[in-house]
């Protein structure tokens, strides 16, 4: 370390971001909720209390996200939530400034994404999706609730008529989505910390060119370049971007979050702290 001549220069976090990408040989991307905030795709605030002032109402919810874990009391109750936030999150979400000035600055050299979203913004911001990995699921897809077999449904007609013809905070009951193999009840493909989620062949098959980038590019100046992740699942985006970095002397860790997180001393001066407005960053590095 270290090789990186953008880091000798004082430039501002624009700057840095953009003279990063440029110098890198490759570029691994991991996208966390942060990055869909920043193009106002938040869930709280306005957006969330203009879609559902009766749940709001009933269970004083303050963040959309939490909201759509919560157990529902009936098959009914859960549809007319989840369907109204994937119509909202994912069926008509529009494309994101941001999404769109990053994919301008990476698509012409090697590049891969790792996302903990679940939302539309890849597709709807034109993404190369062979090089996308969405780890967690989309909104939009279901998997039977008893896992009974590793496949994934989309139904859109589906999801917008329990978002139409719900009364009362309830789907009627006919529009029940059912597992075609086992009669269980469908729900989101969506992992979550007790069950995980149905990996199904798609995923699968992302997730192993994914790998297979990290394992080509595991040497030179490759960028982890970690944008709006959290926390919340560290092992999925931080620590496995950390191992990497650790591994390759010539490999930079960038983090792009407001908040700062306490880094490995192993990996500190290998690591870009990015702490202005994501959105603002993003747009600026790209105009330059
Ligand atoms: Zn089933």
């Amino acid at each position: 370390m270290n090789a990186w001549k953008t880091l000798e220069q004082n430039g501002t976090e624009s700057e840095i971001l953009k003279g990063l990408i440029d110098e890198a040989d490759a570029v691994v991307v991991g996208i966390g909720a942060g990055m869909s905030a920043a193009d106002g795709f938040t869930y709280i605030g306005d957006r969330f209390k203009n879609n559902f002032p009766d749940f709001i109402e009933k269970y004083n919810w303050l963040d959309m996200l939490q909201a759509s874990l919560f157990k529902f009391p009936t098959l009914e109750e859960y549809w007319a939530f989840q369907s109204r936030f994937i119509v909202l999150n994912y069926l008509e979400q529009p494309a994101g400034e941001a999404y769109i000035a990053l994919k301008e600055m990476i698509e012409n050299k090697p590049y891969h994404v790792i996302t903990t979203n679940a939302d539309n913004a890849f597709y709807a911001a034109d993404y190369n999706m062979d090089k996308v990995l969405y780890y967690q699921g989309e909104y939009v897809r279901m998997q039977c609730s008893d896992f009974c077999h590793d496949e994934t449904y989309r139904d859109d007609e589906l999801m917008r008529k329990m978002a139409a013809e719900q009364d009362g905070m309830e789907i009627p009951s006919e529009l029940i989505p059912y597992c075609p193999k086992c009669g269980a009840p469908m729900e989101k493909n969506k992992r979550t910390a007790e069950k995980g989620m149905v990996e199904d062949a798609k995923f699968n098959a992302q997730r192993d060119d994914y790998n297979a980038f990290l394992k080509e590019h595991s040497k030179g100046k490759v960028m982890y370049l970690e944008i709006g992740v959290g926390h919340t699942t560290p092992q999925f985006i931080k620590h496995p971007f950390w191992r990497q970095t650790r591994q390759n002397e010539n490999a930079l860790f960038v983090t792009m979050n407001q908040k700062t997180y306490r880094i490995p001393e192993a990996i500190k001066s290998q690591t870009v702290f990015l702490t202005e407005d994501i959105g603002e960053t993003i747009l600026n590095a790209h105009k330059k």
